[in-house]
């Protein structure tokens, strides 16, 4: 490719508009442009590691046996009723009406979808297993895209659906998926760890997620410094501490702790570390007749964070969590946010394992602008449940048994999940087992995300002056850069053979024919990430020599013209 032919829309100067390296260089580098709020165009250069992304998931999902289908972007509202998603899905799920009034969503996942074609085409168990995948694009109304293509609201994914008559057999294929994910995220270069995860809104019970190890990732992953083990915090469970509660002291008295609204604040008036001071905090129990919410109150180590995927799962409390608003709060304590606690309260408590082995410590009083010292549960707090809702903190032990947690932050580039039976049974898609009673199928599903897969990638391989791609979804392999190609036909000359001979290699080149300052194209070549450039100028060619770079540690060297292609050739391992 001559770039006189190609879009080379690299910009100078950094948008404003990018917090992350990955979206900055995305756009630097001319691979894409906003068009709405999370909404994207990939230009030449993006499409271009855009295809051979897809290409290699294409091809570690074809050696799986896995079917490649097309399904539409458009799904009938109805299908989502059946699965009972249609309401519980949320204001994520963009729906819509055509002319005739048929409701209608954009596809987030396709679950329903792709169980109605189960239902309708597999006719026999003996077409099980079966796995159906896709590469096509989603659309999710995210409450904040953000970070480029990290989380947009329209992104390409990879989704595989698969069906099953028996456990081991879902097993297997969740294997393979996750051997076949270990593969595509190795070819793309990433370093990546698969994690124990939480199965959201998707549902079923058991699932991983593949996290790109990066500090702009917005999950946090915790692993075991003395185990295989690694869990998205949402899921790490925080044990009970190995020691024993303290013994009570004195009686607890009230202390006036004027306009402390936090728990900090409250320490620091009270004179306490704050993990002597408990943080209590009040959420929506279940829904009552008249439309108002029973209140929870939470209470936690004042160090210690809130873990809501934990507390959604505790039956009894509203999903999604919410706190109670003030007024709730106000109505049900008399009191404010900052002063609340579990002395009095008159609702269900639920304390963490940490809290459970606090003694003699403050709480809120339940009373504006006062705390109460010296508390102690059953003593002063008769009825509670203790239970594991707070997250995981760096130097945990882990849950397993073995080692020390440590903390890092991810970006979630794919997931997997054991489903079960919960869309085929809502949507009736079954087969007949050997006896001939119907069953329904059991299932499992995996995505990856693809256009966010590459955006992580670029935030593990940059450097100030651009991106470094891994050689295998290079935009290009090589460039050629000619140094005032006009004003010296040798020059010319040397390019346009190299140009040639690496084409008819069958690599994939770039020429920068511009002639444009030198400085400009090789800044180009190198934001875009090339990983081989070759520069090709009067001076050197007349000692018969052209210069290399290698992009990722910016090694040069001479070589000689005349075999330059064969040098180059095998630093390609051609
Ligand atoms: P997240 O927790 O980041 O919102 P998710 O768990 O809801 O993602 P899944 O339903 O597991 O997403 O979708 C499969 C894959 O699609 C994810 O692992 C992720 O890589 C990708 N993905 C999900 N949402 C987005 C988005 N808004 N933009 C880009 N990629 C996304
Ligand atoms: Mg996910």
């Amino acid at each position: 490719m001559r770039t006189s032919q190609f879009l080379i829309s690299t910009l100078k100067e950094d948008p404003k508009e990018a917090a992350v390296e990955s979206h900055r260089l995305m756009l630097r580098a001319g691979m894409i442009r906003q068009i709405a709020s999370g909404v994207y165009t990939w230009l030449p250069t993006g499409m271009r590691v855009l295809s051979k992304v897809s290409r290699i998931v294409r091809e570690e999902m074809d050696k799986t046996g896995a079917l490649e289908i097309a399904m539409p972007m458009v799904q009938p509202a109805d299908l989502w009723k059946e699965s009972g998603r249609y309401t519980k899905y949320g204001p994520e799920l963009c729906r819509f009406k055509d002319r005739k009034e048929n409701e209608f969503a954009l596809g987030p996942t396709h679950e329903e979808v792709v169980t109605d074609i189960a239902r309708r085409e597999v006719k026999s168990a003996r077409q099980l297993p079966l796995c159906l995948y896709q590469i096509q694009n989603k659309f999710r109304d995210e409450i904040r895209p953000r970070f480029g293509v990290m989380r947009g609201r329209e992104f390409l994914m990879k989704d595989a659906y698969s069906f099953h008559t028996t456990h081991e057999s879902l097993e297997k294929t969740y294997q393979d998926m996750y051997d076949a994910y270990s593969r595509v995220f190795t070819r793309m270069g990433l370093e990546f760890r698969p994690v124990e995860a939480d199965t959201g809104s998707i549902g079923g019970n058991h699932s991983h997620e593949f996290q790109a190890l990066a500090d702009a990732g917005e999950d946090v992953i915790a692993w075991s410094d003395g185990s295989q083990y690694a869990a998205n915090i949402e899921m790490a469970e925080a044990l009970a501490p190995a020691y024993d509660r303290g013994a009570p002291g004195e009686a607890y008295s009230e202390v006036a702790t004027p306009g402390c609204h936090t728990v900090d604040e409250a320490a620091a008036s009270l004179g306490l570390d704050s993990k002597k001071v408990l943080k209590s905090l009040i959420v929506h129990g279940p829904k009552k007749e008249d439309g108002s919410y029973e209140l929870v109150m939470f209470c936690l180590c004042g160090n210690h964070e809130l873990n809501e995927v934990k507390a959604i799962k505790i039956p009894g409390i509203d999903d999604p969590l919410e706190m109670a608003t003030e007024e709730e709060i106000q109505a049900f304590t008399g009191a404010h946010t900052g002063s609340l606690g579990p002395v009095g309260f008159k609702g269900r408590i639920i304390i963490d394992r940490t809290a459970d082995r606090m003694s003699n410590f403050a709480c809120g009083a339940n009373k504006t602008g006062f705390h109460l010292v010296n508390v102690n549960w059953d003593r002063d707090v008769p009825s509670y449940e203790v239970m594991d809702i707070r997250n995981v903190e760096e130097g945990d032990p882990s849950p397993d048994g073995q080692g020390t947690l440590h903390l890092r932050k991810g970006i979630e580039v794919g997931q997997v999940f054991m489903l079960g039976t919960k869309y085929s049974e809502a949507m009736k898609a079954t087969v007949k087992d050997e006896n001939g009673k119907d069953i329904p199928m059991i299932m499992g599903c995996y995505g990856i995300g693809v256009t966010r897969a590459i955006a992580a990638v670029i935030e593990q391989h940059h450097d100030d002056r651009g991106i470094i791609w891994p050689e295998e979804i290079a935009p290009f392999k090589v460039a050629i850069v000619a140094i005032k190609p006009t004003k010296s036909e040798p020059v010319r000359l040397a390019a346009e053979k190299l140009y040639a001979d690496l084409q008819k290699a069958g690599v994939e080149v770039i020429y920068d024919d511009r002639d444009e300052r030198p400085g400009v194209m090789f800044a180009d070549m190198e934001l875009m990430g090339v990983p081989h450039i070759v520069t090709i100028g009067d001076k050197s060619l007349a000692n018969g020599k052209i210069e290399y770079k290698l992009r990722k540690t910016g090694d040069k060297e001479e070589l000689d013209a005349d075999s330059a292609l064969d040098a180059i050739l095998a630093k390609l391992g051609k």
